[in-house]
């Protein structure tokens, strides 16, 4: 007797212990705040440690000061071949909304896929690669003091006795390097550096994504700001073969993000909406033969710019994370949902082909 109520004690104990620690962590972690990149990597940890079954990390490359540039891979396991969605934030340094919204949008997914049968069903079939911070290095620098607040670029010195520091890495890819919207300049915030891929972090993604083309149906970049979604590409006398698909799938993304707080978000290629430009990722992803490419430029318009309030963290990342999402779903039902479908409609037709023969032989 003694004993069985010691046990039922014991399990009471542990079963409080669990809710404490889980509560710790919950609490330990705000997403309402933006994070040091210390605390961003102890909050990857964390991730892994507490979702084991579902997330891992990758370490794919290093940034220029010997970083090691790690992702987070989300998906349930699966006996079949699954495709691959791609998710950075962070490529710049002082879009500091980017690597909390990449935050954001782990947290929910990995809070909503046991009761949610869609995003259950994408993660059996998708696996998602999310780097919450690519420009490691000057992200930490944009947190030094005031004077560093709006560092955009990378932390690589300039080369032929250019004293400035920092290549623009979204200007440093290989596709259409150096044709527009770029500066030559060392010194400039657009300097596309000395030659493509000369930043090991627009070379590391560049090995990741050639290595995966085959298998990476949608590309997603995430900046601030403007409250846009670009797509490719950024020279304007080139157009993606599937264009207007695109911009069909990106008009659908503006008005999920439209429903969850009224915002607008303008959709289009960055000459049509914002400005040329050339050696961007969103560019490079396209041209290889990613056939969904889109760049996330988050809010606001202009208010506070790259310095977006704290407050503003949440409703930002709640209408994006649905317009990540608006995307991902269509990618996934083209690939696999319709797929599914037309194959059933095959098998349907060649048996009533074969009943038809058999009945007329
Ligand atoms: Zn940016």
């Amino acid at each position: 007797m003694l004993q069985s109520i010691l046990s039922v004690l014991l399990i009471l104990t542990l079963e409080t212990q669990d809710r404490v620690v889980e509560g710790l962590e919950h609490r330990a972690y705000d997403y309402t705040k933006y994070h040091t990149m210390d605390e961003i990597s102890e909050w990857m940890n964390m991730m892994i440690k507490d979702h084991p079954d579902v997330v891992t990390s990758i370490i794919y490359g290093n940034t220029y000061e010997k970083r090691n540039i790690t992702l987070l891979k989300i998906g349930l396991s699966s006996t079949e071949k699954k495709k691959m969605i791609w998710m950075d934030c962070g490529i710049h340094a002082r879009e500091w909304i980017a690597p909390a919204f990449c935050q954001h949008f782990v947290k929910e997914i990995l809070g909503s896929y046991k009761t949610n049968p869609k995003i259950s069903e994408m993660l059996k079939h998708l696996d998602l690669y999310i780097t919450p911070v690519l420009n490691m290095d000057g992200y930490i620098y944009s947190w030094k003091d005031n004077t560093t607040r709006l560092w955009r670029k990378t932390r690589s010195p300039g080369t032929d006795n250019c004293t400035c520091f920092g290549t623009d890495l979204n200007r440093n890819f290989y596709a259409n390097w150096g044709m527009v919207g770029i500066s030559r300049d060392c010194c400039s915030e657009i300097y596309n550096g000395p030659s493509p891929l000369s930043e090991p972090e627009a070379k590391s993604v560049t090995d990741f994504l050639s290595d995966n083309r085959d298998n990476i149906l949608c590309f997603l970049t995430i900046h601030s700001y403007g409250q846009l979604i670009l797509l490719p590409y950024g020279h304007p006398n080139i157009t993606a073969p599937n264009e207007d698909e695109l911009m069909k799938v990106g008009l659908a993304a503006a008005e999920a993000i439209k429903a969850v707080h009224g915002m607008d978000y303008t959709v289009g290629t960055p000459p049509k909406v914002l400005y040329p430009n050339s050696g961007s990722s969103r560019d490079f992803a396209r041209l290889i033969g990613i056939p969904f490419s889109f760049t996330f430029e988050l809010r606001d318009k202009g208010q506070h710019g790259f310095k977006l309030p704290e407050d503003q963290i949440q409703p930002t990342c709640e209408e994006a994370y649905q317009g990540a999402l608006s995307i991902i779903t269509y990618v996934h039902d083209k690939t696999f949902v319709r797929a599914a479908a037309t194959s059933i409609a095959a098998t349907l037709w060649s048996v009533c082909l074969a009943l038809w023969l058999s009945s007329t032989i």
